[in-house]
């Protein structure tokens, strides 16, 4: 059928690996006999795919949109066909003749990550008979997980490279189209690749970043649709990420005028990399008058890259400090610093909102835009409406990068719905994301809610809300990340009117006091009265408006809300407790709860408390 051709060329034109499109041509394309008069055509196929043709990936994906439906029961297809050696569908009467979505659906379970541990753990130990995959996984990549206050391990596999280049190519296809840049620009990207290291199975562990940027595939793949990086390759594998950072800054400077956009995978990255900016720019500027790296760059590869890129620049390290201390407050660093640039970009939304104020401030009028919506787990939507601002952003699901199903996520969360299919989803209601992909996830819930804004002709366009996880519960309450954040942004504004700013928040539930209470940790620019912050604080209670919080408040079964100042620097602490635990800078997320089993993180905040208010809301 048209769909089916039209998938198998999607495929085709979007999978690195040639080889790879012969596969999938023998599987899809028909009568086998005219394949070599057609394999020529796909040779052309891929050299167009290498010099990029912007208008033909948007046009795929219209197409493959407009089919969203056909592409969804295509792909289960391709996925079971691909694994149906794998033990754990065997295990559940999966075979080879199981290819409708709705037999999938009745024979194998919902799961999370919780059920597929032990599998995955093999894997990890290094038993290479087909687990989850139909073969054995190239590599393992560590989830971030700190919500969960430690790393989880999910299966890397060539599909998930593939379809990491094939949403890139479709985003940026949409982002060029509105926000054109130069070919021969350069981009200003803080990436960090951490270490991949080898599991006592032998099996490679990495960040799912890592195991992307270290696949052979990658560079290649990315070659026509990125600009190069400011920095050399030795910055972006450094194994210092306090170097890597300022190595960036200063390579970024170095390339200003060719500096096309600023990117970092998290909002938290952008808004870090320039709050070092800040610290450290008298130093960058020397660096650059006298061509000399600074001392505190001190790992061999980095200072011998960094020093073939530097020269005495006096012109250039006068106009920087000129620019430097000509703005207020910092506002509009970005243009000032890289003139040319047409955009910032990265993730904006869910958990980077808080972010976002200040990223607006250091971006003046650059627009924001907002990177993808995927995970460790795999890529889900693409953002093809880059003009939209953080707040109102939207990203649409690519229909053949999984099997997507959405589990309705109700008010009162007492009866479990039945999940619905991509296609099926309704406009306004909320959904948590279920996949089931090519690296042997299997009706995985995602642990996402997301809400249904629109459709891009057949697929849907949702927004990030959280993690379905309520991370603040002491009895009937119910708060998530989101309503953390809520809450926060009201007591920062008031913390605003004395030109102070909230740097980085996050919250435990202290059950050991009677009755149990919220406390919030804030690192928060500047001094001021305790009257502000008790202000705060009250503020802080009152934001919680989930009507189990309030009413235990009332009746005291829950006690008030404490609000702790930690001293400047404390979260840094955190991030770096992280990073030692092998999270990647790039992908590092603040944990918003912190939960008892966490002690090491609670500790870093408790003991670096300055001072603690408790409401008096309720009283
Ligand atoms: P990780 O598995 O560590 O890569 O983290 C993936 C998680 O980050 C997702 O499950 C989401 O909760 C969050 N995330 C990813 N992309 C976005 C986005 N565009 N907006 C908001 N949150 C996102």
């Amino acid at each position: 059928s048209q769909t089916l051709f039209f998938f198998s060329l999607y495929k085709i034109a979007t999978s690195s690996d040639f080889s790879e499109s012969l596969k999938i041509c023998f599987l899809y394309l028909s009568p086998p006999p005219s394949f070599i008069a057609r394999s020529n055509n796909i040779r052309m196929l891929e050299k167009k795919v290498e010099t990029f043709n912007m208008n033909r990936v948007i046009e795929d994906f219209e197409e493959m949109s407009r089919n969203a439906d056909q592409v969804q029961i295509q792909t289960l297809k391709d996925i079971l066909l691909k694994n149906q050696s794998a033990i754990y569908l065997k295990n559940f009467g999966i075979n080879k003749n199981t290819t409708d979505p709705e037999a999938f659906k009745a024979l194998v379970p919902l799961v999370t990550d919780f059920e597929l541990e032990p599998y995955i753990q093999r894997m990890v130990d290094g038993d290479t008979s087909p687990i989850l995959t139909g073969r054995p996984v190239p590599a393992i990549s560590l989830s971030s997980g700190t919500s969960q206050g430690r790393p989880k391990f999910i299966p890397f596999t060539d599909e998930l490279m593939e379809n990491t280049l094939q949403l890139f190519r479709t985003a940026f296809a949409f982002r060029n189209r509105e926000f054109p840049i130069d070919d021969n620009g350069r981009a200003l990207q803080f990436i960090f690749s951490s270490k991949q290291y080898t599991s006592t199975g032998g099996v490679p562990v990495g960040t799912a970043t890592t195991n992307v940027y270290r696949n052979p595939n990658f560079k290649s793949g990315m070659k026509s649709i990125q600009s190069p990086c400011c920095s050399p390759d030795e910055v972006i594998f450094s194994p210092d990420v306090h170097q890597a950072l300022y190595c960036h800054l200063l390579s970024g400077i170095l390339f200003r005028d060719q500096v096309q956009y600023v990117f970092a995978s998290f909002a938290h990255g952008l808004v870090h990399a320039f709050r070092t900016f800040e610290q450290v720019w008298e130093e960058i500027v020397t660096d650059i008058k006298e061509g000399v790296l600074t001392s505190r760059i001190t790992v061999p590869s980095v200072r011998i890259a960094m020093s073939k890129l530097l020269r005495p620049n006096p012109e250039l390290a006068d106009m920087i400090r000129a620019k430097c201390l000509s703005l207020s407050n910092w506002y509009g660093l970005i243009p000032a610093l890289f003139p040319n640039a047409k955009y910032v970009y990265g993730i904006m939304t869910g958990s980077m909102e808080p972010y976002v104020k200040k990223l607006r401030h250091y971006a003046g009028e650059l627009p924001l835009v907002s990177h993808d919506y995927g995970s460790s787990e795999g890529w889900i939507a693409a953002n093809v409406t880059p003009r939209l601002s953080p707040e109102e952003a939207t990203f649409a699901v690519v229909p053949n990068l999984g099997y997507f199903e959405f589990l309705p996520v109700s008010e009162t969360e007492e009866t479990e719905e039945e999940p619905v299919g991509l296609t099926e989803v309704k406009i306004g209601q909320e959904y948590e994301v279920v996949i089931t992909n090519y690296a042997g996830l299997y009706r995985y819930k995602l642990g996402d809610v997301v809400k249904i804004i629109g459709f891009y002709n057949k697929t849907p366009q949702l927004k990030f809300i959280c993690r379905r996880n309520l991370i603040l519960s002491i009895n009937i309450d119910k708060n998530t990340e989101r309503d953390l954040q809520l809450s926060v942004e009201s007591a920062a504004r008031r913390l605003s009117q004395e030109k102070i700013e909230v740097i980085d928040f996050s919250s435990h539930v202290d059950v050991t006091t009677e009755p149990g209470h919220y406390v919030i940790f804030w690192e928060i620019s500047g001094e001021t009265e305790g009257d502000v912050l008790q202000d705060c604080c009250n503020c802080l209670d009152k934001g919680f408006i989930d009507a189990g919080y309030m009413s235990s408040r009332k009746c005291e079964t829950i006690g008030a809300l404490e609000l702790r100042v930690v001293e400047r620097g404390t979260f840094r602490k955190v991030q770096e407790h992280f990073l030692g635990l092998g999270s990647s800078a790039g992908q590092f997320k603040m944990p918003r709860c912190v939960k008892p089993s966490n002690a090491k993180v609670l500790k870093i905040l408790c003991e670096n408390v300055v001072s603690r208010f408790f409401s008096t809301a309720f009283d």
